[in-house]
């Protein structure tokens, strides 16, 4: 049954050891609908577009039925939330398996929101649909910003209610990831699994993500440059355009270097360093000026995991670790600088230019100008109207700008094109996802969702309809917060 669908699983996972996880039974829910389906995600995976829309494709998103191949599992890890080690494990996904699409490729399909499990302490294994399609329309936008993260295949409904504040509409999003293998997987190992388990763990992790280190001398060390590598590069876009992801908790960073967990996650519109959404985070552990040190912390935790296999000697292990982790705020750095030198149009180095992108930031940050517009402004040379921009500092920053980009081969033209390549027209505002989820939870009406995720999946397009999406909401005296 459902395999005119085109599944097509292995479940690699399920073969570690039986510590990493547990099976799962489903739980059926009542009666699902089709909130939304990504048709590009669909055909990506070799899946049928259409069949997925009927009864039989949506009783696998809604987690009734199990396709032919799947493995029903709940995956066990640990991990330090707000800087507090836990055992945590899947309280309220379920790895169906991996999909192997037409093109050879290995894909988590997970369902978020689809009961208790062994891990769900004294959570109900729920989600509600507003989250749901939040995490559906970030996660796609963020794919169309150029940045590693978890897809989203589909929102279902499920007929259900389930009780938060009040009673929410529940829902299951079906999310696909290279993989779930987070630092916490390997914490969890490192804890309470024996070496043998933690070396299997590991080696999976080479094997499916870092294949080209399996010969390296010291493979163990190459994972930690290699994660490290890819977290430095990762947190750098982040930073880039202003998401915040809001709960950077061990648990929810990844050994592939996607962005995972969509919770409290919103993007910045006034710089500012300090800029917080989430509500739990009081004490601003994960603001946004804070994602890059917190990306070496977590680090240091994955370090940590690894060290009796990198080295025998304890001591020796703790000097080779050491020696690796000690790049990240370089790395970070090199990767963030990069990155902005684009965002002004720069192609070649001067050493002056970390000075003059500070001041830019400092600039921007003193007289609250939103970070997404400015550099878009700056793109298209619209520079009036805004404190910033009128202000005589900002005039003397321009001219140094201006000189600074005639002191590189490429043509002015150029220069610009790199800027529209590098800085969005939109990203998803705070006020228009809500907007979007509101129509949708309270009214059953998705266009204006649709016509959101439109806009936001051309980013770099710089069209003429994205206009609307560009402009801030009204001033209130309330600060926009998340809950997850
Ligand atoms: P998160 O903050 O989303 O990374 O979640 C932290 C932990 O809480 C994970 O182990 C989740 O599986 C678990 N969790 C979150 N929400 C629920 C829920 N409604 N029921 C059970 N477990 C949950
Ligand atoms: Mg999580
Ligand atoms: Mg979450």
């Amino acid at each position: 049954k459902a395999n005119n669908i085109g599944w097509n699983f292995d479940n690699s996972y399920a073969r570690l050891p039986n510590s990493f996880y547990s099976h799962l039974q489903l739980n059926r829910v009542h009666a699902p609908k089709l909130a939304i389906l990504n048709e590009a995600v669909a055909k990506s995976l070799g899946l049928d577009y259409s069949a997925l829309q009927q009864e039989d494709g949506i009783e696998v998103l809604a987690g009734n039925e199990i396709p032919k191949g799947a493995l029903p599992l709940a995956q066990a890890y640990a991990g330090h939330q707000f800087g507090h080690f836990n055992m945590l494990g899947d309280g309220r996904a379920l790895l169906l398996g991996e999909q192997i699409t037409p093109s050879g490729e290995r894909y988590d399909i997970g369902l978020k929101g689809s009961g208790r499990t062994p891990y769900s302490r004294g959570g109900d294994g729920r989600a509600a649909l507003g989250p749901m399609l939040r995490e559906y329309i970030i996660s796609e936008a963020m794919f169309a910003l150029g940045i590693p993260t978890s897809r989203s295949l589909a929102v279902v409904t499920t007929g259900e209610t389930v009780l938060r504040e009040t009673e929410l509409p529940g829902a299951i999003l079906t999310r696909v990831a290279s993989s779930h293998l987070r630092v916490g997987t390997f914490q969890y190992a490192a804890q309470w699994g024996s070496d043998e388990e933690l070396q299997k763990l590991a080696d999976y992790a080479i094997q499916r993500h870092f294949p080209m280190i399996e010969q390296t001398e010291n493979r163990y060390l190459s994972l930690l440059q290699e994660v490290m590598e890819r977290q430095a590069a990762l947190i750098a876009k982040w930073q880039l355009v202003g998401f915040i992801h809001g709960v950077m908790n061990t648990d929810n960073m990844t050994i592939s270097g996607e962005t995972i967990d969509y919770g409290p996650c919103a993007f910045m519109d006034r710089y500012n360093p300090a800029t917080v959404f989430s509500s739990i985070d009081r004490q601003g552990r994960y603001a946004y000026g804070n994602q890059p040190p917190i990306g070496g912390w977590n680090i240091t935790r994955f370090a940590e995991t690894l060290l009796p296999l990198i080295h025998d000697d304890p001591e020796d292990a703790v000097a080779l670790a050491q020696q690796v982790i000690e790049q990240y705020p370089q790395l970070y750095y090199t990767n963030w600088l990069a990155g902005m030198r684009a965002k002004l149009g720069l192609f070649n180095e001067e050493q002056q230019d970390a000075a003059l992108i500070d001041e830019l930031l400092t600039l921007m940050e003193k007289h609250e100008a939103d970070y997404t517009n400015t550099f878009r402004s700056l793109t298209f040379q619209r520079c009036e109207g805004t404190a910033l921009f009128d202000s005589m500092e900002f005039k003397k920053w321009y001219e140094q700008w201006q000189a600074r980009r005639q002191r590189q081969e490429p043509s002015k033209a150029q220069s610009q094109q790199l800027m529209r390549d590098t800085n969005p027209a939109v990203i998803p505002r705070n006020h228009r996802v809500e907007e979007a989820l509101e129509a949708a939870v309270t009214r059953g009406d998705y266009r204006v969702m649709d016509k959101l995720l439109q806009v936001l999946s051309q980013p770099y397009a710089h069209l003429a309809e994205q206009e609307a999406y560009a402009t801030l909401p009204a001033p209130s005296d309330c600060p926009y917060q998340t809950f997850c």
